[in-house]
């Protein structure tokens, strides 16, 4: 099995000194919690906390500060910091048979199937291995778990199972532009590495949307969140929690924080939960003790201090307006595709979804057509030898299962490209 630095540090305790309502802690706590680093919080005000910063030099002014044995990091970057705790934060090598792009399900299927079929495989993952997927509180629909899987148990497991036959997961990688060479493709990512590869397998997912309203976004990190209820729960314990959203992700938001909050209320633009969001979780919901849902309703602004404390909510059929005191929002209002770091070469569907196979021939005029004379493999995208598998490909399910059927499916399909 590959294993990671991370397994040297695993006996040792992890703190970090950092103030609960500073986007800085926010970001980190968020990091190490999707890469499953377990660690200790301490404030700056708290004499554990002063104590420790003392003893290494630094001041108040210094945190987010982490500290493992005799070791201290005031981080500067996500690359720096996965270093720093151990990750595989870098290739071993420029030259592989099959790069993947995208750590969600789709890409750790391809993963998966790539290195225990003997292709040579590494996975870029810009932030932590289980995409959307490792967000999840509780997936009930995927085969093969009746009673349902949380999104970081699923992802440890694809982790441990893409490690166990030597596919190599780099996290904190970023790529940011992919063209074809010689020798096959090179992805360029933001730190300047570039990574070569006979194939690749484009599996970026989607990226959450934000609400865009300046008053709440000054809160992000300080009492506004997206799609992070599973590392944020702990400290909302007692405390009322305002979730914004009606698909599938704020159901099962709604039927965790119901566990820990005081209360859960769900604003709801559309009418009724129904227009998003599957029956079984509208069930749920209506079984919960401490869940209130509020339909045709928005919020419309934000106010606070250090960090929020009041939201302006909006009926959207009477325009009458409410103000609620609130610490918490936690917000899921769908994604777009990551497609953006793709050039034109790659055709796309009216909202950037990425085109494959015979769903190319489908686009009229298309500024991207397909290059060959042979048609396009089922998963192949207008760049010959790049596929598309999950979320991020256009007429997808967006669910786990799609998910991890394309991505094993596109290494299939890797085989025969290269082999023809
Ligand atoms: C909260 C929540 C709950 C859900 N619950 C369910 C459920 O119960 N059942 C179900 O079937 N589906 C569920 N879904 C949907 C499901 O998670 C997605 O359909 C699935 O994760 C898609 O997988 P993917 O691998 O295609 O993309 P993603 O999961 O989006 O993963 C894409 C990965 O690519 C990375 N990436 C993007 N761009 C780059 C880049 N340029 N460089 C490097 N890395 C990059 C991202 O960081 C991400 O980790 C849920 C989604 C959410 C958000």
């Amino acid at each position: 099995m590959a294993a990671t630095a991370r397994d040297e540090h695993d006996n040792t305790e992890l703190t970090v000194v950092a103030d609960m309502w500073s986007p800085a802690c926010t970001a980190i706590r968020t990091f190490l919690a999707r890469n499953e680093i377990a660690c200790r919080w301490l404030q700056p005000t708290e004499a554990a906390g002063r104590e420790l910063l003392d003893a290494h030099g630094f001041g108040v002014e210094d945190t987010p500060v982490l500290f493992e044995g005799k070791r201290a990091l005031k981080p500067t970057g996500e690359e720096e910091l996965a270093q720093w705790v151990g990750l595989h934060a870098q290739p071993s090598t420029d030259h592989y048979d099959l790069l993947i792009v995208g750590g969600g399900p789709a890409g750790m299927a391809a993963a998966v199937y790539g290195a225990s079929e003997g292709l040579h495989t590494v996975l870029l993952e810009r932030w932590a291995i289980g995409g959307q997927a490792g967000l999840s509180s509780n997936i009930q629909n995927y085969l093969g778990f009746p009673d349902g899987i949380t999104g970081s148990d699923l992802t440890d497991r694809a982790r441990r199972q893409a490690r166990k036959f030597g596919a190599e997961l780099v996290i904190s990688l970023y790529a940011d532009r992919l063209r074809p060479v010689e020798s096959g493709f090179a992805v360029h990512c933001t730190d300047d590495r570039t990574v070569h590869a006979r194939s690749v397998i484009v599996a970026t997912g989607a990226t959450f949307r934000t609400l865009d309203i300046p008053s709440v976004d000054k809160f992000n990190g300080r009492g506004v969140f997206y799609f992070s209820a599973l590392t944020e729960a702990p400290l909302c314990s007692g405390s009322d929690v305002y979730i914004v959203g009606g698909a599938n992700s704020a159901g099962q938001a709604a039927v965790y924080f119901a566990s820990c909050a005081r209360k859960v209320i769900m604003l709801v633009r559309a009418k009724s939960l129904a227009t998003e969001m599957s029956s079984y979780l509208i069930e749920q919901i209506s079984r919960t003790p401490g869940v209130e849902v509020r339909t045709g309703v928005e919020v419309v602004d934000a106010a606070g201090d250090t960090h929020l404390e009041q939201l302006t909510l909006r009926d959207r059929e009477t325009g009458a307006v409410e103000q609620v005191s609130a610490n918490w929002l936690f917000a899921f209002i769908g994604a777009d595709p990551a497609t953006d770091w793709l050039d034109e070469s790659f055709a796309r569907d009216d909202h950037g979804y990425l085109l494959t196979g015979p769903d190319i021939a489908t686009v009229e005029g298309a500024k991207s057509p397909w290059p060959l004379t042979r048609p396009p493999l089922h998963l192949e995208t207008t760049v010959p030898g790049v596929f598309a598998a999950g979320d991020v490909r256009a007429f997808n399910g967006h669910r786990v299962a799609a998910a991890v059927g394309e991505g094993s499916m596109a290494v299939m399909l890797v085989h025969k490209f290269l082999h023809d």
